[in-house]
């Protein structure tokens, strides 16, 4: 077997690839395996997803997509990626609060990590679980939801706790949302208004490259009709904090097509097609970048700018583009997010694995005194030793992956070195 990751940065060491066709086959493949890691739509920069023994994924294992008005949820197999499910919530009239950048993730594979979009009021996809159904290490089905003893625990399992076939996620009525890019916000602007810029539509992405006097685009992506974000939607043709509209589409890398990218220049459209950076229909077979993401505490937001700027000329040659996001706190206990109002601090690198780990060693160290929690899905250098005190919770997830998996099936290398230390 020699399956890649989408970056092809990671080859699965795995002997076999699993890929049942009913739950029965699912629960006997995990209950018979010795070592198993389940493995989502493969979009993860690190070893997270890799095991030496078998993976399991569930592609072929088709769930109906259930909507149930009465509780306002919606349930999905664990393997269908998030634009599918959303596609069809539109068609229905219907919607999630927020998508991460790309749609082509499994819903099981960006809870499993934590996975975010933006906007101040906005948490991570994880909280938007209403139960989840797992086979577990013995090959039992069990539900969790919210209010469980140990659901926050759950919430975010890294694949440690078991295979996710069902989820059910919270929906709200469909809306429209309006994105608006500026180019040219003067960084000293930025520091002094960060709040403001961040508060002014429902999702704000900002994208920079740390060494120049300004942050080359602000997306603002707001929620048609909604008061608070009425003026951004009229804010096409003003300035914004200093930065200018954007004249055409534009994608967040200098000089590359915008043609992967959803609408922008103000025009309204489902939630689906605006509140990710990339269409669905444009499908990245595989990605020619890596990318690395911290989250910090809101309040250190500047402090850590500044960091990142100092270190502007050394990140500058290996950097694509960066995007800085907000993402409401959580309490779950391994979220990038938990506990605390989070600035997302992201980096897409060029595809050079060495450099951008050597840097990494320098940036994480630069963000260090942040408590900077790196993103579990993306290349970083930290190990057990320096994560743990991180997460305070991170003792209660230990013990509930010793009493639920005592054998330690789902126990990857990653999960050893990152987050166990053993
Ligand atoms: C182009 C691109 C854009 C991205 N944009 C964002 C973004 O906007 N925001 C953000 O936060 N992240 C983003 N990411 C990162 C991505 O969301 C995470 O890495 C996510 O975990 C990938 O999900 P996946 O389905 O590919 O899972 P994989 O990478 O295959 O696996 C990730 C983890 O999920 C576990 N897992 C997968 N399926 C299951 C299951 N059924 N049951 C239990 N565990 C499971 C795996 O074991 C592993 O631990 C982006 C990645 C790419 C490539």
């Amino acid at each position: 077997m020699s399956e890649k990751n989408w970056a092809g940065n990671v080859t699965y060491r795995a002997g076999k690839l699993r890929r049942p066709r009913s739950l029965d086959e699912l629960q006997e493949v995990v209950g018979r395996a010795t070592t198993l890691s389940a493995l989502g739509s493969r979009h993860s920069f690190n070893r997270i997803a890799d095991t030496a023994g078998e993976l399991v994924s569930l592609d072929r294992l088709e769930r109906p997509i259930d909507i149930d008005s009465e509780t306002m949820t919606v349930r999905v197999g664990g393997g269908v990626k998030y634009g599918v499910v959303g596609q069809y919530l539109q068609q229905q009239g219907y919607a999630l609060a927020n998508l991460a950048s790309l749609p082509h993730i499994s819903v099981a594979g960006a809870i499993a990590t934590a996975t975010h979009g933006s906007g101040d009021l906005n948490q991570n996809l994880s909280a938007g679980v209403r139960s989840m159904q797992l086979v577990q290490a013995d090959g039992s089905l069990v539900e969790v939801a919210p209010g469980d003893e140990d659901f926050d625990g759950y919430a975010v399992a890294l694949g440690a706790l078991g295979v996710v076939t069902e989820v059910s996620l919270a929906i709200v009525p469909t809306f429209d949302v309006a994105t608006s890019v500026f180019e040219r916000l003067p960084w000293p602007v930025l520091l002094e208004n960060f709040d403001d810029v961040t508060r002014s539509a429902y999702s704000v992405s900002l994208f920079t490259r740390w060494s120049a006097d300004t942050v080359d685009q602000a997306w603002l992506k707001s929620r048609v009709g909604r008061r608070a974000d009425i003026n951004t939607v009229a804010q096409t043709t003003e300035t914004f904090f200093g930065a200018t509209p954007a004249r055409t589409r534009l994608h967040p890398l200098p000089g590359v097509s915008a043609a992967a990218c959803t609408e922008q220049q103000g025009i309204p459209g489902p939630w689906v097609d605006r509140l990710p950076h990339f269409r669905l229909d444009f499908t990245p077979s595989n990605g020619d970048e890596l990318q690395s993401e911290f989250l910090v505490e809101r309040r250190h937001a500047v402090e850590a700018f500044e960091a990142l700027r100092a270190l502007g000329d050394r990140i500058d040659p290996v950097l694509q583009i960066s995007e800085i996001r907000t993402v409401a706190a959580d309490t779950f206990w391994l979220s990038s997010a938990g506990d605390r109002e989070s600035v997302a601090l992201h980096f897409t690198w060029k595809p050079l694995q060495t450099e951008v780990e050597d840097l990494l060693v320098d940036l994480e160290r630069a963000l260090a005194p942040f408590d900077a929690r790196p993103h579990w899905g993306k290349v970083f250098t930290a190990q057990a030793n320096s994560i743990a005190p991180l997460y305070a919770h991170l003792p209660d997830f230990v013990s509930l992956a010793d009493r639920v998996d005592p054998n330690q099936k789902f126990r990857t290398d990653f999960l050893r070195e990152r987050v166990f230390g053993f």
